[in-house]
């Protein structure tokens, strides 16, 4: 493979505002730190402290943690990340994402939601998987794939009942499963994925499951 001496040294442009520098600028990265996320991301209640999930919502996760909403900066980086081939922003998602989770007992397991498979063609590489590796890193715990997707269904552009049929037969174990879990996603738009998947590694043998995600899509 030839690499061209011009990728080497290309600088980088902010995805978010364009300035010459770095994937995301200080700028940008301090305006999504200081907008933290103080939300349930099931019901949008809003809740104190970091967690992101209120004590009404019943879902088969018992904590989860978000950066922020899917608005402005954290979105166009999302959005250049997912959609521009904009790889290297996997390290920028991960170190907001490290820096939203407190700090997890050293035997958590760091897992992802699998990404339909069309997507990882597209893109080159699972997305949620690569943020998820690189949190994994940061924080010194294992990661480890243990959920595959069953269907091919896409869930861009579909309703909100759809999604949710479509989520819970998505999702099975790779293997059986003991221990604790944070399963990082990207994007949380109905909730449908993260339940489910969730629900599959419960299933799986997991004790216990927390949540750890990007960006909340605002409910309509
Ligand atoms: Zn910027
Ligand atoms: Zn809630």
């Amino acid at each position: 493979m030839q690499i061209s001496p011009f990728t080497l040294i290309a600088p980088h442009y902010c995805c978010s505002c364009g300035e010459i520098g770095a994937l995301l600028c200080e700028y940008c990265k301090y305006n999504i730190e200081s907008e933290s996320l103080e939300q349930c991301i099931v019901c949008e209640r809003l809740v104190s402290g970091n967690e992101a999930l209120c004590k009404d919502c019943d879902v088969p996760y018992a904590h989860a943690w978000c950066v922020g909403k899917k608005s402005d900066e954290l979105e166009r980086l999302i959005t250049a990340y997912k959609f521009s081939r904009a790889k290297a922003a996997h390290r920028s998602l991960a170190q907001l994402l490290a820096q939203t989770v407190p700090t997890l007992p050293p035997d958590t397991i760091v897992t992802a939601v699998p990404t339909v498979a069309a997507h990882i063609r597209e893109r080159g590489y699972d997305h949620a998987e690569l943020i998820a590796r690189q949190f994994a890193q940061l924080g010194g715990y294992e990661y480890k794939r243990t959920l595959k997707r069953l269907t091919t269904a896409r869930q861009r552009g579909a309703t909100r009942r759809e999604r949710e049929a479509q989520a819970k037969v998505a999702f099975g174990p790779v293997a059986p499963l003991t221990g604790t879990y944070l399963l990082v996603d990207d994007v949380l738009t109905t909730g449908a994925t993260l339940k489910y998947a969730a629900g599959a590694l419960l299933a799986a043998g997991a004790k216990e499951v927390w949540v750890g995600v990007i960006a909340r899509q605002p409910l309509e």
